[in-house]
């Protein structure tokens, strides 16, 4: 449930409240909005005295969470959501341009990535040394060569910097080379490892399961909140549907629910969504219409030839004048880079 102020109610008022909630067991958050405080209530509500906390004179109202997921919930954080990544912010001033390799190679192909996936506006370089491949006879990544490739891009570049751990061996490894980890889309509801992440306290993107609802992805963002990481980052890549054309079906209609049910900043990935690069302009400009908070294009240096994921990455002059033509899109929707 959360707990509405009244909007003289100031900070000592809120506290005592947090304080008598906390003595009986339970957890509380709060959220500032514009005009009043919100405390958020998670624990068992049959130790509160739900009636003595809504006659208190400085409580507006108690409202009821029915959803399950409630950290991840809006009504509990009105207001959207921004956390620091390295240098750069993910939240609702900024359009994130999360751009790399599907996975790194070697470090002379990231190096070159890094510099030129700047120049053109990226703020976070991505690069996969844990790759889930359908096939255990594809490339599998570097492993801890390849964090510590992404470590020296970082260095040289300025660059944030993102890698998916497929294991909670690998957060152990990744937490200690890039500033965000990445949980992909097939470990999308493998708990054990959403709580490995959220006990690193390090800002988290979660991707889409194949064929996850929207519930059940931002249930899979509470595990990792309930663990004590409030920084998580939610990506669409696209769902399983009949059609066979592209990849995945970018289901953008999922941004705009999610803005309703999350304060969680929203990325959307075209690339994965559609595997196929001319597709990549058109869906992230629709991306940005709808309200996404941050863009993942997959973009290497010789796409013929990329390990993984070649024929959804672009080019350099492809990334870099696809920037160019997002940059307009991007003003207008408030944002900036
Ligand atoms: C990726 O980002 O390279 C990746 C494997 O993505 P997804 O989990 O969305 O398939
Ligand atoms: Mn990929």
């Amino acid at each position: 449930m959360i707990i509405v102020m009244k909007d003289k109610a100031d900070e000592s008022a809120v506290k005592k409240i947090v304080s008598q909630i906390e003595k009986n067991g339970l957890k509380t958050h709060l959220s500032q909005g514009e005009e009043v405080f919100i405390i958020g209530v998670v624990g068992d509500k049959s130790k509160l005295d739900a009636n003595a906390i809504s006659n208190h004179p400085m409580v507006e109202k108690i409202v009821p969470i029915t959803e399950s997921y409630k950290l991840s919930n809006r009504k509990f954080h009105p207001e959207p959501m921004s956390f620091s990544v390295s240098n750069t912010e993910i939240g609702p001033k900024n359009m994130t341009i999360i751009s790399g390799p599907c996975a790194v190679e070697t470090e002379e192909q990231l190096l070159t990535i890094a510099r030129s996936v700047k120049k053109s506006g990226a703020t976070i370089l991505r690069g996969g040394a844990y790759k889930p491949r359908t096939s255990p006879y594809s490339f599998q990544g570097l492993e801890v060569e390849g964090l510590k490739y992404m470590q020296t891009a970082a260095k040289e570049t300025g660059l944030a910097t993102i890698c998916e751990v497929t294991s909670a061996h690998a957060v152990e490894s990744a937490e200690h080379y890039v500033s965000m980890l990445q949980i992909g889309a097939r470990n999308m509801q493998n708990f054990e490892l959403l709580k490995e992440a959220g006990r690193t306290g390090m800002p988290v993107l979660l991707k889409r399961g194949l064929a996850a609802t929207i519930d059940e992805w931002l249930n899979a963002a509470e595990y990792i909140m309930a663990a004590g990481n409030p920084n998580v980052a939610l990506c669409e890549r696209g769902i399983r549907t009949f059609e066979t054309t592209t990849r995945n079906t970018l289901d953008l209609s999922a941004v705009c629910v999610l803005k309703e049910k999350t304060h969680l900043p929203v990325i959307v990935d075209p690339s994965h969504a559609t595997g196929v690069r001319k597709y990549v302009e058109p869906l992230a400009k629709a991306a940005i219409a709808c309200g996404a908070d941050g863009l993942m294009i997959e973009v290497h240096n010789d796409p013929e030839h990329a390990l993984s994921d070649g024929p959804q990455s672009l080019g350099f002059e492809q990334f870099d004048s696809v920037m160019k033509r997002l940059l307009p899109y991007i003003k207008l929707s408030g944002r900036s880079i």
